[in-house]
C-alpha cells in the first residue's frame, strides 16, 4: 500500500524559487504552468501536460528538480514527470511496470530519441524580421500544408541564425495540429549513423520502414551529407520514395544547394526543385525583440535600455546574443546587482567582442575564412587536420588575433574548442610560412582588407 500525499500548494513555488536562483538559465515561463500531483513513495509527481516540455523536462531537467525538490522538502524525494493520463495510483509507485502506452507516449513514438525537440523553438518564440520573413512564412505553410505547400522546404544560412529553431517549429505545429502525423526529425549525423549501423547490423528494412513511412522527415545539417558517397546514395533512394508519395521534406543546411561541396548533382537538383529559402543575419531592430523574448521566456525583466544595449553590441548570431543574456541573468543573481544598463556594460562591455566600427568579430573572419578558402564551417571547426582545411583554420586564428581582441584561449574556443598552444603555435607557424610563400602572403593581406573594409581603424596590431 503506498502512502499517497497531496503535496503543499507551497512546494511548488519554493521548488520554482530555487530553481530560479540556482540554474537560472534553465527556467522557463512556461514551468509556472507544471502541476505538483502527488507525494507517493519518496516521489514527486509533476504533471506537465504539453507533450513536448513534458520529454524535455524529462531528458534536460530531472537533476535540477530532484535537487530542487530535496532542498525544499528537506527529504530524500525523487521527482517523475507524467504526462497527462499516465498518472494513476498505480504508476505511482517507483519502479512498479506502466501499463499500456500513454497517450503521450503515443505521441512521441515517431520522434527519433536522441533528437529532442526544445519548446523554445516554437513559432511564437521566433522573432520575425527582413532577414527572415520568406523562411518564416514558408516554415508555417508547410507546417499547416505538409507535402502541399512547398516540398521539398530547404532553409539555409550561417550558424546561430535560427535554422534548428525553425525545423523544431515545422515538427512542433505539425504535431499539435495534426496528432496523427507520423513526423521524423533527425540531424543529417543521426541519419548516417543510423544508415551505418543498419548497414552493419542487416537490418535494412527496419531502417527503409523508419524513414520512407513517415508523412514528414525533417533533416537538420544536411550539408554534412558532404562527401559520404553511400548515405548519399540511401538518401538520395529515402527522399524519392517520399517525394513520389508526396510525403513533406525538410531540409536546413548552412550553405544553398548548389553551394554544398561534394554533394552528387542529382540530390543538388532535388533539392532545388521545391522552396529554397534563406536566413539572412537580423538587424539591429529585429536584435533588440530577439534579445527581449529571450528574456521573457526565462521570465527575466530586462529594462529597454539594457535590451538595445546588448542588441548594439552583439550582431554576430543569436547564439551569441543568447549567451550575454545568461551572462547577464548568472552577474545578477551571484552579484545580487540590479540588472541594468551599468551591469550591463560592465558584463557585456568587457567580454563581447568589440563595436562593428572598430575591430571585424570572430564570426565575420570565420565567414571570411569559409568564402576565400571555400572550405565547410563543420571542417573548419573540426579535428581534422588535413592541409586543406588546416592553413585556412591557421590563417583564421592569426586574423583573429591580431584584428580582435580575444585571448588565446577564446580564439581557440572559437575553432573548435582548442588550446591556446595550438593558436599560439598557429600565429607561429603563419607568421613564419608567410615570408617563404608569396602565394600565402597576398592571401592574408587579401583577406585582411576583406575583414577591415567597413571599420574605422583597422584593430591594434598585437602578435602575441
Ligand atoms: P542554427 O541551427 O541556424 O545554427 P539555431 O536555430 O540553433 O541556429 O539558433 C540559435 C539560437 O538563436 C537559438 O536559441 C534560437 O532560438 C535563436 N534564434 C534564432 N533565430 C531566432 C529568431 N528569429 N527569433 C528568436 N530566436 C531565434
Ligand atoms: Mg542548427
Amino acid at each position: 500500500m503506498t502512502v499517497m500525499a497531496r503535496p503543499d500548494p507551497e512546494v511548488k513555488d519554493a521548488l520554482l524559487t530555487h530553481l530560479r536562483r540556482h540554474h537560472p538559465a534553465l527556467c522557463r515561463h512556461w514551468f509556472d504552468d507544471i502541476e505538483p500531483l502527488d507525494v507517493s513513495g519518496g516521489t514527486l509527481q509533476l504533471l506537465v501536460r504539453e507533450t513536448v516540455q513534458l520529454k524535455y523536462l524529462r531528458r534536460c531537467c530531472l537533476d535540477q528538480f530532484t535537487e530542487a525538490a530535496q532542498a525544499v522538502t528537506g527529504r530524500l524525494l525523487a521527482v517523475r514527470f507524467v504526462g497527462e493520463g499516465e498518472f494513476s495510483e498505480e504508476t505511482a509507485t517507483p519502479g512498479a511496470p506502466t501499463s499500456g502506452l500513454a497517450p503521450s507516449q503515443i505521441e512521441l513514438a515517431g520522434l527519433d530519441e536522441d533528437m529532442l525537440l526544445s519548446p523554445d523553438y516554437s513559432f511564437e518564440n521566433f522573432v520575425m524580421g527582413p532577414g527572415n520573413r520568406l523562411a518564416h512564412a514558408a516554415a508555417i505553410a508547410v507546417a499547416r500544408k505538409p507535402g502541399k505547400a512547398y516540398n521539398p522546404f530547404f532553409i539555409h544560412a550561417s550558424v546561430g541564425l535560427g535554422k534548428t529553431h525553425l525545423l523544431q517549429a515545422i515538427c512542433q505545429t505539425a504535431m499539435r495540429d495534426n496528432p496523427r502525423l507520423t513526423l521524423y526529425y533527425t540531424s543529417c549525423e543521426g541519419f548516417m549513423t543510423q544508415f551505418m549501423e543498419a548497414v552493419r547490423a542487416g537490418k535494412m528494412s527496419s531502417f527503409r520502414h523508419r524513414f520512407r513511412n513517415v508523412d514528414m522527415l525533417v533533416i537538420d545539417d544536411i550539408h554534412d551529407l558532404s562527401k559520404r558517397d553511400r548515405t548519399q546514395d540511401e538518401f538520395f533512394h529515402t527522399f524519392n520514395s517520399l517525394y513520389q508519395a508526396s510525403r513533406q521534406i525538410v531540409l536546413s543546411s548552412d550553405a544553398p544547394p548548389n553551394e554544398i561541396p561534394d554533394l552528387e548533382e542529382r540530390l543538388t537538383s532535388r533539392f532545388n526543385c521545391g522552396l529554397v529559402a534563406h536566413i539572412d543575419k537580423p538587424c539591429y531592430e529585429t536584435r533588440v525583440e530577439i534579445v527581449k523574448s529571450k528574456a521573457a521566456l526565462r521570465s527575466l525583466r530586462l529594462p529597454e535600455d539594457v535590451a538595445s544595449y546588448v542588441a548594439s553590441r552583439i550582431d554576430t548570431n543569436i547564439r551569441e546574443l543568447e549567451g550575454a543574456i545568461n551572462k547577464l541573468q548568472n552577474h545578477a543573481m551571484v552579484g545580487q546587482e540590479p540588472l541594468d544598463l551599468k551591469l550591463a556594460q560592465k558584463v557585456i562591455g568587457e567580454q563581447s567582442a568589440p563595436t562593428r566600427s572598430q575591430h571585424p568579430t570572430i564570426q565575420q573572419i570565420i565567414d571570411a575564412i569559409i568564402q576565400y578558402y571555400d572550405v565547410k564551417l563543420t571542417d573548419l571547426l573540426s579535428k581534422r587536420r588535413h592541409k586543406s582545411i588546416a592553413l585556412p583554420r591557421q590563417v583564421g586564428m592569426w586574423l583573429a588575433r591580431k584584428h580582435t581582441r580575444y585571448s588565446l584561449e577564446e580564439i581557440g574556443g572559437y575553432f573548435g574548442g582548442r588550446d591556446h598552444t595550438t593558436v599560439m603555435h598557429a600565429i607561429k607557424a603563419v607568421n613564419t610560412k608567410r615570408q617563404g610563400d608569396a602565394a600565402l602572403d597576398h592571401d592574408v593581406s587579401r583577406l585582411e582588407q576583406q575583414i577591415t573594409a567597413g571599420h574605422a581603424t583597422p584593430g591594434v596590431a598585437s602578435g602575441n
